[in-house]
């Protein structure tokens, strides 16, 4: 376990709640469909910790196991059943980890693509909205003003 460092985040409703101590061992950033779909977007993004460097703690966690069709190992989606935000996951193939969704953390400060270590991975299924660079209008709020 590290020392020193602890992060706090949890989902929408303030029902569950978690804690990290340290920092990630990388950021995965997933293009696989199985993300896509999950999140809803073009692609999810994990923070990876040992389990044991994680608390999580309220009484509305649900467990979704999904098993991949490609490699036949599950992985385990936790979730607010009270408000449905993702809290990560773990999985068969790297016992030990779990992750927890970067987005979900109270302060965005420390979890920057300079501090860490971010990864893309099965780039092969990205979407073209994944990364849209001068393409789109850019507004610091909604364009609804
Ligand atoms: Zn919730
Ligand atoms: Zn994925």
């Amino acid at each position: 376990m590290s020392d020193g460092e602890m992060h706090t985040g949890g989902c929408v409703c303030g029902a569950v709640r978690f804690r990290a101590i340290g920092k990630p061992k990388r950021v995965t950033v997933c293009h696989c469909t199985w993300c896509q779909r999950r999140t809803g977007s073009a692609f999810g993004v994990e923070a990876v910790f040992d389990e044991a460097d994680i608390e999580i703690a309220g009484d509305t966690v649900g467990r979704y196991r999904h098993r991949s069709d490609e490699s036949g190992r599950w992985l385990d989606i936790e979730f607010c059943t009270r408000c449905g935000s993702n809290l990560g996951f773990t999985l068969e193939a790297v016992p030990g980890i779990r992750t927890l969704p970067a987005g979900a953390f109270d302060e965005a400060g420390w979890l920057t693509a300079r501090a860490q270590e971010f990864r893309h991975v099965f780039a092969r299924s990205r979407r073209d909205w994944a990364d849209l660079g001068a393409a789109a209008e850019v507004h610091e709020r909604h364009f609804r003003g």
